[in-house]
């Protein structure tokens, strides 16, 4: 392929390294893949100079599992924070080069991004640039499951920096590729409605559906929902029916297909679910009309409906503290001759929302090269794009640092 972004020597040593890093096999769990692969980057980037520790920290079953560190220099408290996980979904299959392409586990999600940034690190040091003295590069092993240490170390040293950069992967768009800006907060909820169970048939009037108040409050919250870029409400499960039906449902599912109790008014609702939402204030008010939508059902039911908001994730704004860097990256890119478009709404979380507070520094994420196939056995980087991610970041460490060697 032909490479026009970065140097035909770094670029190829480049690709080697990530052949050799997604030829290990790391999925979430296996705690041998992981220190194999942590060790590998960890090398690569102890040779550029940078001081490399890998910790074996506790994951969510108290497992040790490695973190690897990378620093440039002197810990400050405010740093630049780099973030990239090494864990994937699948097991590792030989990779594979084809065409442009490089088919490989891990290859965008997100190996590709973390040797992105080894290269970038080559191309300074060819420029005689130095690298900021500031830089702290995290990378986490749980990335792909629970995501205790993904959550732990993003709110530790997110606490002290002054910037995120998350190296997961862009997306192709058009004849171009992304940069993610916005991604969307949530919060889970539950709602519980308790009515009063009554003989459907010489009763019904004395009844109080705990289903049909459950069922109307879901219809209704599902209209605070807006398309674009407003919130999304999602009723995952409901389950309702007389209470000792509910209270035990691995009891009562055989009750599921017959006749038995089709009779009873069901005075016992649960529904369980999500909610999503791009901005802050969004968030605020949604909870709030979730509550009063519980309220005004009770009401108009005549029974009990309780609402209960869980712990809210943040969204990062896409015109927060990072409008600015995103559109740095956007003009280094047209600079270069390519087309680096600004992803405003993405749905799913990630490190990002882990800072204690996205809305407080600039974030840069989806610095990683583009392809797809993400989780799949199909999941391949396409050169190109790892060619222009090298050289996008070697440019914005450089503006990061702009102190000629
Ligand atoms: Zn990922």
């Amino acid at each position: 392929m032909s490479v026009t972004h970065t140097p035909r020597d770094i670029f190829d040593s480049t690709l080697t390294l990530l052949e050799r890093l997604c030829a290990i096999s790391s999925p979430s769990g296996d705690l041998d893949g992981l220190g194999a692969a942590a060790r590998l980057l960890g090398d690569e980037l102890g040779r550029r100079g940078l001081e490399v520790e890998i910790r074996q920290e506790p994951g969510e079953d108290g497992r040790p599992q490695p973190v690897l560190y990378a620093r440039s220099g002197q810990a400050r408290r405010a740093h630049l924070l780099a973030i990239g996980h090494l864990d994937t979904v699948l097991e590792a299959r030989p990779p594979e080069r084809r065409g442009e392409q490089l088919y490989a586990t891990g290859a965008i999600d997100m190996k590709g991004g973390l040797v992105a940034l080894v290269g970038a690190l080559d191309l300074l040091a060819a420029r005689g640039l130095s690298v900021p003295d500031d830089l702290v590069l995290a990378v986490v092993p749980d990335e792909e499951v629970a995501g205790h240490l993904s959550q732990k170390v993003v709110a530790r040293l997110g606490a002290g920096a002054r910037g995120l950069w998350v190296l997961e992967p862009g997306q192709p768009s058009g004849d171009g590729e992304t940069l993610v800006a916005g991604r969307r907060g949530m919060f889970d909820w539950r709602l519980k409605a308790v009515g009063r169970a009554a003989h459907a048939g010489n009763a019904y009037w004395r009844g109080r559906s705990a289903l049909n108040a459950a069922a109307e409050w879901c219809t209704r919250a599902r209209a605070l929902a807006a398309e674009g870029h407003g919130p999304t409400v999602n009723a995952a499960r409901l389950v309702s029916g007389e209470a000792g039906f509910v209270a035990n449902l691995a009891a009562g599912a055989e009750l599921i297909g017959t006749s038995r109790q089709l009779n009873v008014v069901p005075d016992r609702a649960m529904v369980e679910g999500e909610a999503r939402f791009l901005r802050p204030a969004d968030g605020d008010e949604l909870r709030e009309r979730m509550t009063e939508l519980a309220a005004a059902i009770a009401g108009e039911h005549d029974l009990g409906v309780d609402f209960e908001p869980g712990p809210v994730v943040p969204p990062v704004d896409p015109n927060g503290p990072g409008r600015d860097a995103s559109l740095a990256a956007v003009e280094i890119a047209r600079a270069a001759g390519w087309r680096l478009e600004i992803e405003e709404d993405r749905g799913g979380i990630s490190f990002s929302n882990f800072l204690p507070d996205p809305a407080s520094i600039p974030i840069l994420d989806g610095l990683g090269p583009v392809g797809d196939g993400m989780h799949t056995r199909e999941e391949y980087v396409e050169l190109g794009s790892l060619d222009r991610r090298i050289a996008l970041l070697a440019e914005l460490l450089a503006a990061e640092t702009s102190s000629p060697l």
